[in-house]
């Protein structure tokens, strides 16, 4: 296959539909849409590198996270028409030949409909691939497949600050590392870090584990006093240690807390309450990625005792995400889709934020090295911009 970008280019100056897509309104029945004119031909997958600028470490209940993601698997569609659309497959989507019996020969306007998204939950598995092949199609970026006119921007936070202080084994590095990791990225370009918490959950004891989670985040906001703090404690707290960890910060502002213990109404009331009453109401409460309970969460969110919610941008559903936009809106419930794992998933997110907005920020997973073509998809002056090319503006390297 050859370059994307190109391949797109030479596509759209030979078709004449590409001009007509440009003024397309929303509520175009598929028959006149140019995706009833592209029906899927082939179904490829490919894999792709997206590491990370560092290995990672271990979070409060899992070990080291590794270099990141060096044989990311992605499914590729073509259409008669010699368009390419591509992305990361979500689950076991079976081999491409039961991919392909599922979609082939149906036109791109019976599986996504760009003002909503896939047709069928069906198509789960290639929600973000059909998403990047219906914009090039369009000649139009994810993003504005709402109708917006530019893509709603935010803020960024590095999601990569983990416990490097406690590594390697034998001699562990201890807070410089951190800051060392937080300096990275700050001259990447981020201005909010997300730092992990909850030592004390299964690496060191729990009153050492707290007091180490205490000096990092002290540590950090010293070091780096224009930087908002998000903190992460991967459900590795209890109501009452994440009370204690928050006295011991208490000069620190925070942005957000996520996920310090899984989720229960009488819990997230509690810290609510103490959030409240000790001057941190502004700080938002996120929850929703790991094993999320949704009736909790609706329960937590009718009072805004939880006001971000966090399922994965792939795992829940890119479509999933657009058909809840409207009530999370409505009820002025912001959201940041869990990109973590790899940098392509930020860039769906960003898509996704740009499309809806109502998002206080972007997590950010950083790559280096690898072989996709991020094109405009970058940080600039501390938000993340989605691309304004067609798709995701994404661009698999050439086949060799
Ligand atoms: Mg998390």
């Amino acid at each position: 296959m050859i370059q994307r970008t190109m391949n797109r280019r030479t596509f759209l100056h030979h078709t004449a539909v590409a001009a007509a897509a440009t003024t397309l309104p929303r509520s175009a029945h598929a028959a006149d849409s140019p995706l009833s004119g592209h029906h899927i031909d082939r179904v490829d997958f490919r894999t792709v590198s997206v590491p990370w600028p560092r290995q990672v470490g271990r979070n409060s209940s899992k070990g080291i996270h590794g270099n990141g993601p060096d044989k990311l698997r992605v499914s590729v569609l073509h259409t008669d028409q010699g368009a390419t659309g591509w992305g990361q497959t979500q689950g076991n989507s079976g081999k491409a030949e039961q991919l392909l019996e599922l979609v082939q020969g149906k036109s791109v306007a019976e599986l996504i409909d760009p003002a909503t998204g896939i047709r069928s939950e069906k198509y789960h598995a290639i929600d973000v691939p059909l998403h990047d092949l219906a914009g090039v199609i369009l000649d139009r970026p994810v993003w504005a497949m709402t109708g917006v006119k530019m893509p709603y921007l935010t803020k960024v936070y590095s999601g990569m600050i983990y416990f490097d202080d406690l590594d390697p084994e034998e001699q562990p590095a201890g807070i410089d590392k951190v800051l060392e990791n937080c300096r990275w990225d700050y001259d990447y370009g981020y201005r909010q870090f997300k730092v992990k918490i909850g030592r004390g959950n299964k690496w060191m004891s729990a009153k050492a584990g707290l007091e180490r989670d205490i000096d990092v985040v002290n540590a950090i906001h010293k070091a780096f006093p224009d930087v908002d703090i998000l903190v992460d404690g991967n459900n590795g707290f209890t109501v009452d240690t994440m009370i204690d960890f928050l006295k011991g910060i208490a000069d620190v502002p925070l942005f957000w807390i996520e996920e310090p213990f899984h989720e229960t109404v009488a819990d997230w009331t509690r810290l609510k309450d103490f959030l409240v009453a000790n001057g941190r109401e502004k700080t938002l409460r996120a929850d929703g990625e790991a094993q999320p309970d949704f009736p909790v969460l609706e329960e937590l969110q009718k009072d805004h005792t939880l006001n971000v919610r966090l399922e994965d941008i792939c795992g829940h559903g890119f479509t999933r995400w657009r058909r809840q936009m409207p009530r999370l809106t409505k009820d002025g419930i912001g959201v940041s889709p869990h990109t973590w794992g790899t940098a392509l998933k930020s860039v769906y997110s960003a898509h996704f934020v740009g499309a809806y907005g109502n998002a206080p920020t972007v997590e950010g997973v950083t790559t280096q090295g690898g072989d996709i073509d991020f094109g405009e998809n970058k940080i600039i002056d501390a938000q993340f911009h989605p691309s304004n090319q067609p798709g995701f503006g994404l661009s698999l390297p050439p086949l060799s």
